[in-house]
């Protein structure tokens, strides 16, 4: 067959960006400057209803700084689901906190709320669950458990700007959120990382934070890191932020073909209230899923991706003996279709014929 591949994921790169990061190169300010901090006002006024937002030069730097800035460190726990990017239950790891591995609930992926309140002792800290997929965790009933408990929320907000649960977004839940802006996901700097808080103390430290401990130069105040963004990277990010809101509609339009025309396979359901906004579109594929991505892709020439195959708990990295049954049903089961912003008409219904094919000849 000849057709093109039609990829996982595909970042939108256009004049505009190339145009503002040769404004920034002529300007000779390319360190953290006046385009980070216009950024991160643009973004707070976009995706955070006006939530203060701190830009890092990657979403795991967000997580970890985040952390830190929430005053989580050697001796606490922090609630984390298994299921997730590595980044996740890492920079827990990275303070000296332990990670502990918490279930998803299968119909939306995220961190079940009932097994997370079994596992807060007396040193968990906090609880930060992943709105896998861009599909917002159960804000409300873990908020419940932490206000119950006096911990903590934070969010890993990675793959959902723009997601939003009983008309309120995510990332305005946590002490912190972060949002990655790596090239995969749903609008990207580069490299990068977004932090929002609106507490006004852990704005400060994390701000401390990402450039060595200083406010006023030399004179550091704290032990930080450099985890600063640079003006080329905020300058792609500045223009993606003006398309992302129209990026996230034709992703979700996608996902709206998909639910109506797949036929053979579990396609993703969303919670009452939530505002998904597809990073990714993750269908269920029971008997034998491997051999399924194998024939999308050699046969159909359509890539796919499974988010993801081994729980954290399990990475040697971890290397924990848990029981956690639905994340390790899930590991077993999902496949993610390219719901991205670039298909057109014919990719999507190249994409369905495909699918509906193989799930028709595994049945
Ligand atoms: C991408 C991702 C991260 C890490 O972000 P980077 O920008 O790649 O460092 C963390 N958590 C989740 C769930 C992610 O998808």
């Amino acid at each position: 067959m000849s057709k093109d591949f039609i990829p996982a994921a595909k970042p939108i790169i256009g004049d505009e960006e190339r145009a503002a990061v040769d404004a920034v190169l002529r300007s000779g300010m390319l360190a953290q400057g006046a385009e980070v901090a216009a950024f991160e006002q643009e973004f707070s006024q976009v995706l955070l209803d006006g939530r203060a937002a701190v830009a890092v030069n990657s979403g795991t730097a967000g997580l970890h700084l985040g952390l830190l800035a929430a005053g989580v460190g050697p001796g606490d726990e922090v609630i984390v689901p298994s299921f997730t990017f590595a980044a996740t239950a890492n920079s827990v790891a990275l303070t000296g906190a332990t990670p502990v591995f918490a279930d998803i609930e299968l119909d939306h992926y995220c961190l079940s709320p009932e097994h997370v309140a079994s596992l807060v002792t007396e040193r968990t800290k906090g609880i930060m669950p992943v709105h896998l997929y861009g599909h917002p965790a159960n804000m409300p009933a873990l908020a419940a458990i932490a206000e119950k408990h006096g911990i903590a929320l934070y969010e890993d907000a990675a793959q959902a700007h723009g997601a939003s649960l009983d008309g309120r977004r995510v990332g305005t839940f946590g002490t912190f959120a972060m949002f990655s802006l790596y090239p995969t996901k749903n609008m990207t700097s580069g490299e990068g990382g977004m932090v929002s808080t609106g507490d006004a103390d852990v704005e400060r430290t994390l701000r401390l934070l990402r450039n060595q401990g200083m406010e006023r130069q030399y004179e550091n105040e704290l032990v930080g890191f450099n985890a600063r963004m640079t003006n080329l990277h905020a300058a792609i990010g500045r223009v993606q932020l003006t398309k992302v809101g129209g990026w996230t509609e034709t992703r979700r339009a996608n996902a709206a073909f998909f639910d109506a025309n797949l036929t053979g396979v579990g396609v993703p359901a969303v919670a009452d209230g939530a505002v998904h906004v597809y990073h990714q579109y993750t269908i269920t594929v029971p008997e034998d899923r491997d051999g399924f991505v194998k024939a999308l892709k050699d046969e159909h020439q359509i890539g796919s991706g499974v988010y993801y195959p081994i729980p954290n708990h399990r990475l040697p990295s971890f290397d924990r003996v848990e029981d956690l049954p639905n994340t390790e049903k899930a590991a077993a089961v999902v496949v993610s279709l390219p719901v991205h912003p670039s298909l057109d008409d014919e990719d999507r219904e190249r994409i369905v014929n495909a699918v509906n094919t193989l799930a028709k000849a595994g049945a």
